[in-house]
């Protein structure tokens, strides 16, 4: 009788830590996919700016530029220049 209650027990001990291992290997599942999103996010802002960045950026000195400056330049010179260097380019229109 008392050999059945330990078998028992033991069972139920081998059952709960099989619960825990599974429970542990979620808890790293879930981790795992925190970091892949974490990591997906701050790709998609260091994308985001360095876009934002090459966009407004004066292709002769590098100096940044508004969008307004920007779309006029992209206009009359082809290409993305500042207001300074835009009096050094000819207007192709
Ligand atoms: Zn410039």
């Amino acid at each position: 009788m008392n050999n059945e209650n330990l078998k028992q027990v033991e069972a139920s001990i081998k059952a709960e830590e099989l619960k825990i291992k599974n429970s542990k290997a979620k808890i790293e599942k879930y981790k795992q996919q925190k970091k892949i999103i974490e990591l997906e996010i701050q790709l998609a802002n260091a994308t985001k700016s360095t876009a934002q960045q090459e966009q407004n950026t004066c292709t002769d000195c590098g100096t940044a530029v508004s969008e307004d400056v920007e779309g006029f330049s992209s206009r009359k010179y082809g290409k993305i220049l500042c207001r300074a260097c835009q009096n050094q380019h000819t207007k192709i229109q």
